[in-house]
């Protein structure tokens, strides 16, 4: 059986407390066992970039920027070696594990200007004869710990940001699909990195907690599920590190009664289904405002729910693929249970899809007559299912979302302009979709949820990861000869 090993100082590294099973969820085979890294193979990575640190924090900001041109071609050449990768270790149609390689490359086109955002300001003469200007500073070692969904763009959020600000970068990808990660460090290496700026180690909790109190780590940046992004938000700031946890989500779409229906329902069957609703900026409750709108959304909606083509996503024509482990496959169809014994009514039932394989396959499921207090609505279910939760007027759709735990993502769908800004401007979420499902920012902006979604004060990427990334150091300066210094013992004033 294929062993998942780490990468440290540029070359593999077999060591491993524990073996973590990789399974294949078209057809629910185990195929790969990864290793799992304890407290010395976290410290051999935390060393080896420790020790690459000092001359890559040094190396001129225009020759990082060549090192990720060349890793940006690298990726475009490889994409479909990574997409198959991805697809048969996480499950996604190869076409989404694409998609979700080009959002990364357009983190690590960002990168390649980064230039521009580390320079300093400077300001001459800020009394006689001294100068001050700021310079922002690389932090250090800084370690990055991702979710299963986004195997290879997650990691690209904080790894191409890191190192382009001039850190050196471990990563703790996903035990459930660790290998796009690896492609991913030898295309650094073969890019130019030097050895050690790029590590990856394998693992689990035991690695994550490693991780969190290694005193070479200066920052921690984590996606994945709420109740962890909590707990390492607190664990990482006490042991003194700057920490970026970014959480769950329960994304709703308002469709306020003017708004297109077809439109909004074909927006909502890619941002609900897509990726077989593994996506934290999924949507994952509709909102249709108005009795008429509820019933021409759910007659919209039902037969392309029942039209969905299910199957492994490596097939042709595949809208949807399986869930990453039958664990989760189970969980997800109990919260349809749930919902059906709280009083939702099933108008398409997933559970009855029968893929006449082992893999860990669910269908598309739609619940009606939601409410507030059924665990299908306040749960992030991260699965292929749509709660429906009517709300009699705009106002009472949005006091819906502002109340809900999370804040990752909300949409309106309108023709109503003010209706729309009104919905921008007072929402309680950290990205706001007006008639677009999936309002993930562009590379030159930044990733961030509020409320649950999101612990600390930095968003992902963009100008908010140039932030997160480096400290800022403002050095105030006096040339002998410009005049002269007589001592002087209270505290210095500007003079006039
Ligand atoms: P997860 O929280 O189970 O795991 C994420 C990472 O944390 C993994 O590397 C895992 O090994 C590690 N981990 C798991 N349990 C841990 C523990 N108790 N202590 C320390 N480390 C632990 O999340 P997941 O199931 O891999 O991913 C899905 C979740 O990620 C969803 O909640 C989804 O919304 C969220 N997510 C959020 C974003 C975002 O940008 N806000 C993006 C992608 C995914």
């Amino acid at each position: 059986m294929t062993e998942i090993e780490h990468w440290i100082a540029g070359k593999s590294v077999s060591a491993s407390v524990a073996d973590l099973p990789v399974f294949n969820p078209a057809n629910g085979e185990q195929q790969a066992k990864a290793a799992c890294a304890d407290a010395s193979t976290v410290d051999s990575a935390a060393i080896a970039a420790r020790q690459a640190f000092g001359k890559w924090a040094t190396t001129s900001p225009k020759r990082r920027a060549d090192i990720l041109f060349k890793f940006r071609e690298l990726m475009l050449t490889n994409r479909g070696e990574l997409a198959r990768i991805i697809t048969a270790e996480h499950g996604k149609t190869l076409s989404d594990a694409e998609g979700e390689i080009m959002r990364g490359i357009d983190v690590i086109d960002f990168c390649t200007g980064i230039a521009h955002l580390l320079k300093g300001q400077y300001s001459q003469s800020v009394t006689q004869g001294i100068n001050t200007y700021d310079i922002r500073a690389p932090l250090g070692v800084v370690a990055g710990i991702t979710p299963f969904n986004f195997p290879a763009m997650v990691p690209l959020w904080m790894s191409a940001p890191a190192i382009a600000c001039g850190n050196t970068f471990v990563l703790k990808p996903s035990e459930k699909d660790p290998s796009a990660s690896l492609l991913v460090a030898r295309l650094f290496k073969e890019a130019g990195l030097p050895d050690g700026v790029f590590n990856v180690v394998h693992g689990d909790k035991r690695t994550v907690d490693a991780l969190l109190v290694h005193p070479d780590i200066a920052a921690i940046s984590f996606v994945g599920s709420t109740p962890v992004a909590r707990s390492i938000y607190r664990v990482g700031c006490d042991a003194g590190k700057r920490v970026q946890a970014l959480g769950g989500a329960k994304n709703h779409m308002i469709i306020m009664p003017d708004a297109d229906i077809k439109q909004a329902a074909g927006a909502l069957m890619g941002a609900a289904f897509g990726s077989a609703g593994e996506r934290c900026m999924a949507i994952s409750v509709a909102v249709p405002v108005g009795e008429d709108t509820a019933v021409a959304l759910t007659e919209e909606l039902v037969p392309h729910i029942k039209a969905l083509r299910i199957g492994p996503g490596d097939s042709q024509d595949v809208d949807m693929g399986p869930l990453i482990t039958a664990e989760h496959r189970d969980k997800v169809a109990s919260y349809i249970d749930a919902g059906e014994a709280e009083g939702a009514k099933v108008l398409v039932d997933g559970r009855k899809f029968d893929s006449n394989s082992s893999g860990f396959f669910l269908g598309g499921t739609l619940l009606d007559q939601v409410t507030n207090k059924m665990s299908v609505y306040t749960d992030e279910i991260f699965g292929p299912v749509l709660p429906i939760v009517r709300a009699s007027n705009a106002a009472d759709a949005l006091e819906l979302v502002n109340s809900h735990e999370y804040g990752n993502g909300a949409a309106i769908f309108t023709r109503d302009g003010m209706a729309a800004k009104r919905f921008a401007e007072q929402v309680l979420a950290g990205m706001v979709g007006i008639n677009v499902p999936i309002p993930v920012p562009v590379a030159t902006h930044s990733f961030g949820g509020w409320k649950g979604s999101l612990f600390g004060s930095a968003a992902i990427y963009g100008p908010e990861g140039v932030r997160f990334y480096t400290r800022l150091k403002t050095i105030t300066e006096r040339w002998p000869g410009s005049e002269n210094i007589d001592p002087q013992f209270t505290f210095p004033v500007l003079h006039k």
